[in-house]
């Protein structure tokens, strides 16, 4: 049977900050936080970014922290 191969990694871990065990998202990290910006730099939904709630919520606050400091845009140039 081919059809109860396809769900095998539903269980994976796939959250990057869960990954590499980071509580604390800085906003200063921009490099970091570049990754989960598209290119229109628009905060990258959970589907894309592939973080757990609790991460995409900190991501999403510290990208919006980055952007009143000026260290990422609001729009794309
Ligand atoms: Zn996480």
């Amino acid at each position: 049977m081919a059809l109860d191969i396809k769900k095998d990694k539903k269980k994976e871990k796939r959250c990057y900050f869960c990954i590499n065990n980071k509580s604390v998202i800085d906003y200063k990290e921009v490099q970091t936080l570049r990754r989960f910006v598209s290119s229109y730099m628009k905060i990258a939904p959970r589907r894309r970014s592939g973080l757990c709630a609790w991460h995409q919520r900190k991501v999403s606050r510290a990208i919006k922290q980055a952007r009143i400091a000026g260290l990422l845009s609001f729009v794309s140039k």
